[in-house]
């Protein structure tokens, strides 16, 4: 007689395939965990069960070859595919103990992987590494190196036994290894009891992953760099170069045939050097471009450029450049809205690297129009490790810091966060603010009682001798700045304050660790398109 081992999919009856139904319809007995013979006791009623709870695999493994070698048809199941994580193995491995073992046939099943991928849309569409959480039979070490080695090369990963009461925080162990190697944005999902009662499906990024909580019924998908949230759908494309140029209309190829098909533009997020140059670099080669900025002065970083100087021609470039060149903060809506517009076929996320919500909505928009998208990053400057270098994680922290202390103050951080400076009790005496030549932004700082000497419009880049000036002039004792890159005036900033004596009090930007990729690399997709 025969041992069938058979995998009988995720839970619900209509998950197995059809090989599988007709094994266990002419089967005598049925062995399994409690779980999965429950599962099917509806359907074969008539069939003698013999069930085990966990962790009696070897037993019941061993149990089912003696009814099969005494001459009984046999099915031992196993959820999703018998050979993976399954029992199938195992059964092998225990047949060889016999003296005579029974004929051994694996039925295969659907997997969870694939189950659960099919609820969350296609999240396995290019190469992806299944991995189980499950320290029980296998060295933790072995494990973590497993999840290293896959998020290195930038798979998808399908994680099984994602946690258990015993091990609740396997998963953000796990998630911590892979946020080395992968951005906290990156498109992650779960399947929950798939095919069986309480199914639910969810798609978050891998830091909200992070802090979730999942069960052993619980099967999860971490995205690669290239994995998009299309909609309510986490998709992997099937060709790193696959893009989705309009709302509607799919069409794999490389991002030149592409551009030819849809006569679309690259769309650039800027307002800094980075996309300053990337723009100026579209330009000469004839690639066709916009770039959009949040505020006034990101559009004139774009025009302080040296670009072509010549009458007539010189008219019609402008009026063709303001027509690429949009000026004004977009929700993530609105930067669908342009992307649709465009018919952009390529983003290049090129703003400040503090504007962490544009960044977030970019990538976002991107990823529901399934747009291929690159963050620029932006390598930060560490500040300098003197007893005068204080660090801080916001302004709050700044502003309680110097609440207890004397001295005047240079703010150096911008105008939107300015109110929060406001909780020093004299602060409209102690703060000097330096902000950018914006009516808006002026008025904003008049607003809250910043006039007169305390307040300075003018844009940068500023030099160390007049940041040394600024300070002598009105005394500052303290230099709050960003950590921002050297294109920010940082080093301008920390030596005008080291040769004063005045202390820099830095607020580290938040998501230290930026990922993207360098404008080099940047350059190097843009050549693709010529
Ligand atoms: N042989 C099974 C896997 C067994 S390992 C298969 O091929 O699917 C057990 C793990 O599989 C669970 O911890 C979970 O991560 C996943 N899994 C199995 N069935 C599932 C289901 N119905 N819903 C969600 N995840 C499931």
């Amino acid at each position: 007689m025969c041992l069938y081992i058979v995998g009988i999919g995720p839970g619900k009856p209509e998950g197995m395939t059809l090989e599988a139904e007709a094994v266990l319809e002419n089967c005598e007995i049925i062995v399994g965990y409690t779980v999965y013979t429950g599962l099917l006791k509806d359907r074969f009623p008539e069939k003698e069960y013999y069930s085990t709870p966990m962790k009696q695999e070897i037993e019941r493994c061993r149990w089912a070859l003696r009814q099969a070698a005494d001459g009984k048809e046999t099915a031992l199941v196993c959820s999703g595919d018998a050979g993976i994580y399954g029992l199938a193995g195992l059964v092998f491995q225990l047949s060889g103990e016999m003296e005579e073992s029974p004929e051994i046939r694996v039925i295969p099943g659907v997997t969870a992987a694939s189950s659960g991928g099919a609820l969350l849309g296609a999240p396995l569409g290019h190469d992806f590494a299944v991995i189980s959480l499950s320290d029980l039979l296998t060295d933790p070490a072995v494990i973590a190196d497993r999840l290293r080695f896959a998020a290195k090369g930038d798979m998808v990963l399908c994680l099984y036994n994602p946690s258990s009461k015993k091990r609740a925080d396997h998963l953000k162990a796990a998630c911590d290894i892979i946020l080395a190697y992968r951005s906290p944005e990156t498109v992650c999902g779960y399947a929950k009891n798939i095919g069986r009662e309480g199914e639910v499906t969810g798609i978050l990024s891998l830091r909200e992953l992070r802090e979730f909580q999942t069960d052993m019924f619980t099967t999860v998908y971490i995205g690669s760099s290239s994995t998009l949230r299309v909609g309510d759908h986490m998709v992997t494309p099937r060709g790193y170069r696959m893009v989705r140029p309009g709302p509607c209309e799919t069409k794999a190829g490389t991002l030149q045939e592409n551009r030819a098909a849809v006569s679309g533009r690259v769309i650039i997020f800027g307002g800094t050097t980075e996309g300053r140059l990337l723009y100026e670099h579209c330009r000469e080669q004839g690639i066709p471009v916009s770039v959009y900025v949040a505020t006034a002065y990101g559009c004139r970083i774009l025009e302080s450029r040296d670009g072509p100087e010549s009458g007539a021609e010189n008219k019609r470039n402008e009026k063709a450049e303001q027509e690429r060149i949009h000026t004004g903060r977009l929700t993530r809506s609105e930067m669908e809205a342009a992307m649709r517009r465009e018919r952009a076929f390529l983003v290049l996320d090129a703003t400040h690297p503090f504007a962490l919500e544009a960044t977030e909505n970019i990538r976002a928009a991107c990823g529901t129009l399934g747009i291929p998208c690159h963050r620029i990053r932006r390598e930060l400057p560490e500040p300098d490790d003197t007893p005068e270098t204080l660090c801080f994680d916001s302004i709050e922290g700044v502003v309680s810091y110097l609440k207890n202390r004397e001295g005047n103050i240079l703010v150096t951080t911008g105008s939107k966060d300015l109110f929060l400076y406001t909780a020093l009790p004299d602060y409209q005496k102690r703060l000097y603010v330096r902000v950018l030549p914006d009516v808006e932004t002026i008025a904003a700082c008049m607003g809250l009682g910043i006039t007169g000497r305390h307040l300075s419009a003018m844009q940068g880049p500023f030099s160390e001798e007049m940041n040394i000036g600024y300070i002598r002039e009105f005394s500052i004792r303290w230099v709050v700045t960003k950590q921002s890159g050297a294109v920010g005036g940082f080093y301008e900033k920390q030596n005008a304050a080291r040769r004063t004596g005045a202390a820099l009090l830095v607020i580290r930007k938040k998501n230290k660790k930026e990922t993207g990729i360098g404008l080099k690399e940047a350059i190097e997709i843009l050549e693709e398109l010529k």
